[in-house]
């Protein structure tokens, strides 16, 4: 295969001599396929929390110690460093840490680290002076006997504490480039990418920085939170970020909860919580008025469903304005709970969906959740491809790994349940190539010549391969719009 100016320019069964000037890329008997989609991430947070000190899985202070040294070496002097997942129960001592503890680590960062439940925090001296915390008083500020700041904050003040933290599109840039440079070695071409709620200005802001400096090697389909939509046009955002790498394709609303949390909103309670129906977060009026308002900006709306209840919400918001084509391609996240009146309903209106295959080795609790019935609905994979649903496989990265590898493996295998929902290697495929790509409304061209040259090499031949090993497949080279973007060999 020959590629020139961001095209397949030819594919021919015969050995060609490659023209002078050619980057050559040697396949070594591996696959090639067309560059893989993640249609749902998170790269923002999941930089975040790469940038952040993880601590769960500490059991004594000293370890804390260790990995906050780390954390503190990556930032600069006078950054914040800020880690989460500490449990003083997992301590020997079993006694709150105190900022004494972490002060000579950190003499000039200010740090912020909270417990694994979230709602307790330790500060740094440093810290206690970045926020301005030294004369406060209250139940939320630990003081020990000689009524000193111990340092452990907690609920307000520790809310306050994180809503404080520097936010800047630089931040945010730096995240990105980090996730970005991971996706790249997965054999990731185009990210669909949730902005998140809190920061949507730093994020769009540093995408569109980093678009304007030509500093991104792949595809950015973007979807929004609809609290960003007025900033969007005030901005003029929807222009600057129109073009063929990146670009604002939609809206990402949140019907409901999840089903680890209780909080998917059910049409029957919860078989491990007979009095909890979990939570819808808009009425269906409410969810119909949003997506029109998406839908009548020319956007494409995507709606986070889990539970039936909250599917078939959505499914009906989405069918009312998708008519029976779906031209923009409305689609529903997670589908989650996903009965055959809700697949019948989505068929009718062209309705798309996004799924999570990993999603199906890590709910362990499922059946708790829903019971033996229900759970046969659960991720009903093949069932939905076969009666016409277009699905697109996506990460939920951080939520899960970002390897569409991976991603293809629960999809095949569903972790070695006994199931008729897993997927062949070619269904597995166009869960990340194919379904993606039409469902972030590119077209669906793949490997033949004239179409975009967005390209990802594996290095095995995954042709008659048993699903199981398909894990352990590697990636010999991602290229986008014709430039390799990683290469085995090249780094
Ligand atoms: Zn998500």
């Amino acid at each position: 295969m020959y590629c020139q100016d961001g095209k397949i320019a030819r594919i021919d069964e015969a050995t060609m001599t490659p023209p002078s000037g050619a980057e050559v890329i040697e396949a070594n008997g591996g696959s090639l396929c067309a560059g893989f989609i993640d249609s749902h991430c998170h790269p923002f947070e999941y930089g975040w929390l790469k940038r952040s000190v993880d601590l769960r899985g500490t059991t004594n202070i000293t370890a804390v110690k260790l990995r906050v040294v780390a954390g503190i070496q990556r930032a600069k002097p006078g950054e914040w460093v800020s880690g989460m997942g500490w449990d003083q129960e997992a301590f020997p001592e079993k006694a709150m840490p105190s900022r004494t503890e972490i002060d000579d680590i950190s003499p000039e960062n200010p740090v912020v680290l909270s417990r694994i439940c979230g709602h307790v925090a330790l500060l740094n001296s440093r810290g206690i002076e970045a926020l301005g915390y030294a004369n406060r008083t209250g139940e939320e500020y630990e003081r020990d006997r000689n009524g000193a700041l111990t340092g452990i904050v907690k609920e307000r003040a520790l809310e306050e504490a994180y809503e404080k933290l520097p936010r800047s599109a630089e931040r945010s840039a730096a995240y990105l480039q980090s996730v970005e440079a991971e996706a790249g070695r997965l054999g990731l071409a185009t990210l669909h990418c949730i902005i998140s709620r809190d920061s949507f200005r730093e994020e769009l802001e540093a995408l569109a920085a980093l678009d304007a400096s030509g500093s991104l090697s792949l595809r950015y389909r973007v979807y929004v939170p609809p609290e960003a939509l007025d900033y969007i046009d005030a901005t003029g955002f929807g222009k600057k970020l129109g073009g063929p790498c990146v670009r604002i394709n939609g809206v990402k609303i949140y019907a409901d909860g999840s089903l680890g949390a209780r909080t998917a909103a059910l049409r029957e309670p919860y078989a491990d919580d007979p009095s909890n129906t979990g939570i819808l977060r808009y009425t269906d009026e409410g969810l119909t008025d949003l997506v029109e308002a998406v839908d009548s900006k020319g956007m494409q709306a995507i709606v986070h469903a889990i539970g039936d209840r909250a599917v078939e919400q959505a499914a009906e918001a989405l069918g009312n304005v998708a008519g029976g084509l779906n031209p923009r391609g409305h689609r529903i996240e997670h589908t989650s709970l996903l009965p055959k009146d809700l697949r019948g309903k989505m068929t009718r209106h062209s309705v798309r969906a996004t799924v999570q295959p990993l999603f199906i080795t890590s709910d362990t609790w499922a059946v708790d959740r829903l019971g033996e019935e229900r759970v046969r609905d659960l991720y009903p994979l093949k069932t939905m491809l076969a009666e016409g649903i277009v699905a697109s496989g996506g990460s939920d990265s951080p939520i899960e790994s970002m390897s569409p590898i991976l991603g293809m493996w629960a999809a095949m295998t569903r972790g070695g349940a006994d199931s008729h929902e897993k997927l062949s290697l070619e269904q597995a495929l166009s869960l990340y190539t194919t379904n993606g790509r039409s469902n972030g409304l590119d077209s669906a061209e793949g490997l033949v010549e004239g179409a975009q040259a967005d390209l990802t090499l594996l290095d095995s031949d995954i042709g008659g391969m048993h699903p199981a090993l398909f894990r352990k497949v590697g990636v010999l080279a991602t290229i986008v719009d014709g430039r390799a973007v990683h290469s085995y060999g090249a780094d």
